[in-house]
């Protein structure tokens, strides 16, 4: 039988819960009849908007930019009329400037990107601009503007590109879905990051319990070249940057450092359906696949929904809450954010809606520490998240750093696992925004 890659020390076998819309093929949400796109998607300088108040515009023009380098430009996700900015809550609670576009009946026919160069050769620098024109970035939850990423600095030379299918979050699907539904498209990215910083190879790596998708990267992988499929054990978190590098090619990241350090770009699965879908047909990031779900709905979808879309409109499409107590989080439940309002719009790195019911989140009165140490057990970079935590709630933020407050990769485990229910993710969060 085939030994799984996996990552050596620590992590969680979660509860999963795919089974939920694993089997639930991507289907196309209704255009809303508004949308409200956040200026800031992602990591860099924040968009402005490069269209006046009362301007009519179509699904995938670009409506605001920042001519920054380390930034990425936001495209209309419906046609419509631009009414100017307006703040909504962020699923980080905050409240953010979106762009606010009604639609009054106009058709939300797609406006494609000019193209000027040969498909079928590509060019570093035509695949750079047309991922930088599209907006493409990180869409697994870091939202890092890619066309930085492919373009790594000339004493980074880049060996191998991995593709990260692990999507270890319980109750999200929506990686394993593409990779099934969208396997061509998605090697046509992968093969277009290889070419655009010369690696030699590249990798899409996914875990077991998704036996469809690695079923179908496989058959496809036997079309191409220089690119393979690897599966992997199924452990949390298999997802971490550094613990997939690990167990994929047994390369250590340094503390601190970047996969470039070790020549690996890694990326997300749809981002890799971005870019090609950018390169080849022209088309800016108006929307993505997210995966809806949770016993508080109606119904469990995977979902392509326009960017800007509120959770309500989501939530709705899903057939609504059936319950009465309900926790709705944005992204998966272990590094997701519980939001209070559903006015909160979809953005560019919004990977899942989860409305778990009562029955699913359980008890969450926190009681004492009872040092029992599976927090230790389990935390994946090596760290005790018990003594950081006391270090951080008496606001000891010297002593929690030193006993590695900022390694930590914010993944959770040790609040999964703590008999005790003690928030230690939310603890460590809050110790390293007062550090
Ligand atoms: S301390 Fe950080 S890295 Fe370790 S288990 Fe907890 S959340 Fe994960
Ligand atoms: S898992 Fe919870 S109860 Fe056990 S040592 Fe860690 S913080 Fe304390």
């Amino acid at each position: 039988m085939e030994e799984l890659k996996k990552f050596p020390i620590g992590g969680v076998h979660l509860p999963e819960e795919k089974h939920l819309t694993t089997d639930v093929p991507i289907e196309r949400m209704d255009f809303p009849t508004k949308v409200t796109i956040p200026l800031q998607m992602h990591i860099g300088a924040p968009c402005k908007p490069i269209i006046d108040e009362g301007t009519e515009v179509k699904r995938g023009q670009k409506i605001a930019e920042n001519k920054e380098e380390l930034s990425a430009a936001i495209h209309a996700s419906i046609s419509g009329v631009y009414k100017g900015i307006v703040t909504r809550p962020g699923a980080d609670g905050t409240e953010i400037d979106c762009l606010l576009i009604e639609n009054t009946g106009q058709k939300n026919e797609e406006v494609l990107m000019e193209k000027d160069y040969d498909t079928e050769n590509p060019q570093h620098k035509d695949i750079v601009d047309m991922v930088r024109k599209a907006g493409v970035v990180g869409l697994g939850g870091a939202c890092f503007p890619t066309h930085i990423k492919l373009s790594p600095p000339d004493d980074k030379p880049i060996d191998t590109i991995i593709i990260n299918g692990a999507e270890c979050e319980p109750y999200l699907t929506v990686d394993d879905r593409l990779m099934q539904e969208k396997t061509n498209t998605l090697f046509k990215g992968l093969e277009l990051i290889r070419q655009a910083v010369d690696a030699e190879k590249g990798i899409v790596a996914s875990e077991i319990n998704k036996p469809e998708a690695i079923k179908a990267i496989r058959e496809e992988a036997n079309n191409w070249e220089n690119l393979e499929g690897v599966p992997l054990d199924t452990r949390y978190p298999h997802g971490a940057e550094k613990h997939l590098i690990k167990a994929v090619l047994n390369r250590e990241v340094p503390r601190r450092g970047l996969p470039m350090d070790v020549g690996i770009i890694v990326n997300n699965v749809q981002t890799a359906i971005k870019i090609a879908e950018a390169y080849f047909e022209g088309r800016a990031l108006t929307d993505r696949v997210l995966t809806v779900s949770g016993r508080g709905l109606e119904k469990q979808l995977n979902l392509l929904v326009p960017i800007g879309a509120s959770l309500q409109d989501v939530i709705d499409y899903a057939g609504g809450i059936v319950v009465d107590d309900y926790y709705t989080i944005v992204g998966g439940p272990m590094t997701g954010k519980r939001v209070l309002s559903h006015d909160v719009p979809v953005a560019k790195g919004t990977s899942g809606i989860v409305v778990l019911s009562q029955e699913e989140y359980g008890d969450t009165e926190k009681r004492v520490c009872i040092r029992c140490g599976k927090c230790v057990d389990v935390c994946p970079m090596y760290l005790p998240p018990n003594r950081i935590t006391a270090f951080v709630n008496n606001e000891m933020f010297k002593e929690a750093e030193i006993a590695g407050l900022n390694d930590c990769i914010e993944c959770g485990a040790c609040a999964f696992v703590c008999p005790a229910k003690r928030p230690l993710l939310r603890w460590i969060q809050r110790g390293k925004a007062a550090n």
